[in-house]
């Protein structure tokens, strides 16, 4: 069966990659169906992005924000028209429920209508000077030409979360998407172009990172560069851009722990766990991989999570009636079969799952059943090294102490989730966790995107997307202007 080709976008123009070849995108629920055909770019269709994207900045930084966000606006019209059919494009080519899809759409709209507020305020601070008849204020700037690196699990709502406030801060942009999931990319900016976004605004160059990302990385024309993906990656990313004298901003992998003491609401921290670990098949960087449990609800609670995660129906994400899609590929189930046995052989104890599933209507797809070990202990690997699938550690405590200590005790900051009705713990927890997210009778899923987003130690390098993505895609530019018509030295001239 024919499947459809794409090219690059390059100054508004669809161009296949210099070297001709190209990467197929598999739907990883059955891989026989095909979704496309996309470029495998090299350093020089990155550099011919980033040319494009330099020429279309000299006019586009003009352009009065608040007209670069009315055409957010109205991109944002178009991605509520065609949700429907992005939600079932996302789901052929990552394999998430449409369910999940559908939202993952939503926060790109969500992002839009929230980021295109931001044309009429981009505040700056106006401040008196030390100095009389001088005024002293501070402004926004773009940074120039911005790289975006990003993953294949929240394809269309993470290259929103840059792609939006980069554009209305007034850069222009390329953007290399996850050689798994580039078709959500384009379903994204295609939104932009339709809405009237200029030809360079926005240039898509696809391809893998070693090749195209590196690239992006590499050229002296990229003023900053904003990645999310694995920490092993992100650490790379840091160091070449900061080779470079690249801004850089690195949002990446988590071992989120949900605490549940003893007076919590079972069901509710039942409800938080199961959706937390097993929702996107376990691929969020939030993802719940381990759930802290005080001795007294342990026994309880065990059992009838492991009933639950039993009874989840596995397969093809566009089937309304599946709660678990495929893992992204055949590299994932290997990290997930990897660690299945790292964990047994550390002698935690498995009480469900804990195999790929290649049976009947699995055999074409990347299938991997949600698994639940017990018995772990806090320096076990399992309890501290992400896995990015359906694999949840359950860990034992007595005191609350000790649950925050653990939770802290490893080398990610990502997310946090505490299950309790003592409002005295939930205010020390939200003060004392270490992370960039922490949630209150709630899974450690399910951030909104006008927060902000992001997290600390191997997480991330200290900037935020959401409310905090403005910081990083624009300069200050501090403005002095002197109306005394004399030379006036400051620090000197009114001193003491
Ligand atoms: P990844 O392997 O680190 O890849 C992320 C992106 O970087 C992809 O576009 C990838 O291209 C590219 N890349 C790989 N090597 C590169 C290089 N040498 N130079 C430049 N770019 C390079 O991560 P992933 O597997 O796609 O995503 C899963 C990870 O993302 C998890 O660790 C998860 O926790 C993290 N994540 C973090 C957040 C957050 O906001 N904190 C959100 C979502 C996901 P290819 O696709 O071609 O490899
Ligand atoms: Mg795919």
């Amino acid at each position: 069966m024919s499947h459809p080709v794409y090219h690059n976008l390059i100054g508004g123009q669809w161009l296949p990659a210099a070297g001709g070849s190209t990467i197929l995108n598999l739907n990883p629920a059955d891989h026989t169906d095909v979704i496309g055909e996309f470029p495998a770019s090299h350093a020089e269709d990155v550099d011919r992005a980033v040319q494009a994207a330099r020429h279309a900045y000299a006019a586009w930084r003009l352009v009065p924000a608040p007209r670069r966000a009315e055409i957010l606006l109205r991109a944002r019209d178009l991605l509520v028209q065609r949700k429907e059919r992005l939600a079932k494009d996302m789901t052929r080519e990552m394999g998430k429920v449409l369910a999940e899809t559908r939202g993952d759409v939503q926060e790109a709209i969500d992002e839009a209508l929230y980021v295109a507020g931001e044309g009429r305020r981009l505040f700056g601070v106006t401040t008196p000077s030390e100095l009389q008849n001088k005024f002293a204020m501070s402004v926004r700037m773009p940074v120039g030409v911005v790289g975006l690196i990003t993953p294949w699990n929240f394809p269309m709502a993470i290259p929103s979360w840059k792609l939006f406030p980069a554009l209305v801060a007034g850069n222009t942009c390329v953007i290399k998407p996850a050689t798994d999931t580039p078709l959500s990319t384009y379903n994204l900016v295609q939104a932009l172009v339709d809405a009237g976004l200029p030809p360079g605004v926005v240039n898509i160059v696809c391809g893998s990172g070693s090749h195209a990302g590196a690239a992006l990385l590499d050229h002296p024309d990229v003023r900053a560069i904003s990645f999310t993906g694995s920490s092993a990656v992100g650490s790379h990313v840091g160091q070449r851009a900061a080779a470079n004298f690249k801004q850089v901003s690195l949002e990446m992998g988590g071992k989120n722990a949900q605490i549940v003491l003893d007076d919590a609401n079972l069901d509710l921290a039942l409800d938080g766990a199961l959706w937390g670990a097993f929702g996107t098949t376990g691929q969020r960087c939030t993802a719940t991989s381990r759930i802290l449990l005080q001795r007294g609800i342990a026994a309880e609670f065990t059992q009838k999570l492991v009933a639950r995660a039993r009874e989840l129906k596995i397969g093809n994400g566009l089937d309304e009636s599946v709660q678990v899609g495929p893992q992204v590929n055949a590299a994932q189930i290997e990290t997930s079969e990897r660690y299945v046995e790292i964990a047994r052989k550390e002698g935690a104890k498995m009480l469900c799952g804990g195999h790929a599933l290649r049976h009947d209507a699995y055999a074409h797809g990347t299938f991997f059943e949600p698994t639940v070990f017990a018995g772990v202990e806090p320096q076990m690997r399992i309890a501290r090294e992400e896995v990015f699938g359906p694999v949840v550690s359950l860990i034992e405590f007595d005191t609350f102490d000790q649950a925050i200590a653990i939770a802290n005790d490893i080398d990610y900051g990502l997310s946090t989730a505490l299950y309790t009705r003592d409002v005295n713990r939930a205010f020390a927890a939200i003060r004392d966790l270490e992370a960039g997210i922490t949630y209150i009778n709630a899974p450690t899923i399910g951030a909104e995107v006008h927060l902000p987003f992001g997290g600390v130690k191997h997480t991330g390098n200290g900037h935020r997307e959401g409310l905090g993505a403005l910081d990083f895609f624009t300069t200050w530019k501090a403005v002095y202007v002197d109306y005394s018509d004399k030379l006036q030295r400051a620090q000197i001239d009114n001193a003491e």
